[in-house]
């Protein structure tokens, strides 16, 4: 076994041997993991420092996942699906599901109804999915997803990435994935050697919170970043756990010091069970708003609602228009004050004036 793999197997996959270490009514979580499996892989598992906590509430099962607050499929992604396990919802991209394994179970998962289900993708499903891309000569670009597409064994992400690859009209690969941020061991040599042959190939990794950026975060996405593969992140808005200005400012900071560009902030998605990781949007706002001018602008990440029933990610910002006609714009800086600029070319310049006077 491969040092990730003890992780993995020496974490907690069952009530009892969460309870052996926290004290908890595993009776009540039974019906909870049943719907939803426990996983807490040895390394991710050693960066919880007490209940309750960040790293904690991520992946501890909770008798309020049993409440039925939303949608089993928020995002209608199985009814933009032209084959099982592939949603095209835009007009040059898809998503492709090809594993139901994850390093953790994240306990907000969007993806719940199927992510750690092992029945939910084969070899069928997969190969069903490469000849619909094949198919359809519209798809440029792909979202290889799940599950985490690391997770699989490095002979079988190779054949995904070589297939795909060899699809002329298919000009990026991007992976999501959430292994740099929670089991970042399985990032090895031999790993970096494989993606780098298959450029250009983009990664999407999955910090939350600064405790997640370890030594050991570090150096995985440094190996990446080495072999060429540019990395974003995309972080959900979590009651408790970021959903506070001075925690996301310091994660964003923190990001582009291991090398990750900061790339979305999901409002957390109306998925049934998850509804008390949820923030309000003003508090998304606040976040962005406290971000925007206040430190690098390659720190601050687009804040998206991914519109239910599947309308796709919409941006939300804070107001920086404050008035609009044929002469002028009136705009908002990120310290709250107001300047004037002409609003088409032909308009007059409006008079220079400190904005103390607007
Ligand atoms: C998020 C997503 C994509 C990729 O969206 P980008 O905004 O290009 O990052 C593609 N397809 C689906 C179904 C998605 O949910």
């Amino acid at each position: 076994m491969e040092p990730w793999q003890q992780l993995l197997a020496g974490g907690v996959n069952r009530l009892e041997e969460l309870a052996s270490r926290f004290s908890l009514d595993i009776a009540k979580l039974r019906p909870v993991v049943e719907q939803f499996p426990l996983r807490i892989n040895a390394y991710y598992l050693g960066l919880i420092q007490e209940p309750g906590d960040p790293i904690w509430l991520q992946v501890i099962p909770d008798e309020r996942e049993l409440e039925h607050d939303g949608y089993e499929d928020p995002l209608n992604e199985e009814g933009d699906s032209p084959v099982v396990n592939l949603t095209k919802r835009y007009p040059d991209r898809t998503l492709f599901y090809v594993t139901s394994q994850c390093p953790i179970f994240c306990r907000f998962c969007t993806r719940k109804r199927k992510v750690g289900d092992a029945g939910s993708v084969s070899a069928e499903t997969i190969k069903a999915g490469i000849e619909q891309i094949k198919k359809d000569k519209t798809i440029r670009d792909i979202v290889i997803s799940g599950g985490d597409p690391l997770m699989m064994q490095d002979e079988q992400l190779e054949w995904i990435l070589s297939e795909l690859r060899a699809i002329p009209h298919v000009e990026i690969l991007r992976i999501g994935s959430r292994v740099p941020a929670v089991l970042p061991q399985r990032i090895t040599p031999k790993l970096c050697g494989i993606l780098k042959k298959y450029h250009p190939l983009y990664i999407n990794v999955h910090f939350n919170h600064p405790r997640e950026i370890t030594p050991e975060s570090t150096l995985a996405c440094g190996m990446l970043a080495d072999a060429g593969i540019p990395l974003g992140n995309q972080s959900v808005l979590l009651k408790g756990i970021n959903d506070d200005p001075d925690v996301m400012k310091e994660l964003v900071q923190k990001l582009l010091k291991i090398r990750v560009r900061p790339y979305y902030i999901y409002q957390a998605d109306l998925t049934d069970g998850t509804g008390y990781f949820r923030t309000s949007l003003q508090k998304g706002l606040e976040i962005i708003q406290s971000l925007r001018g206040h430190t690098s602008g390659l720190a601050v990440p687009h804040y998206v609602i991914d519109a239910p029933g599947g309308g796709g990610k919409i941006p939300v910002f804070p107001q920086t228009i404050i008035s609009m006609d044929d002469e002028k714009i009136v705009l908002r800086n990120y310290e709250g004050k107001l300047f004037e600029y002409p609003s088409s070319s032909g308009a007059a310049i409006p008079e220079q004036k400190s904005c103390a006077n607007l």
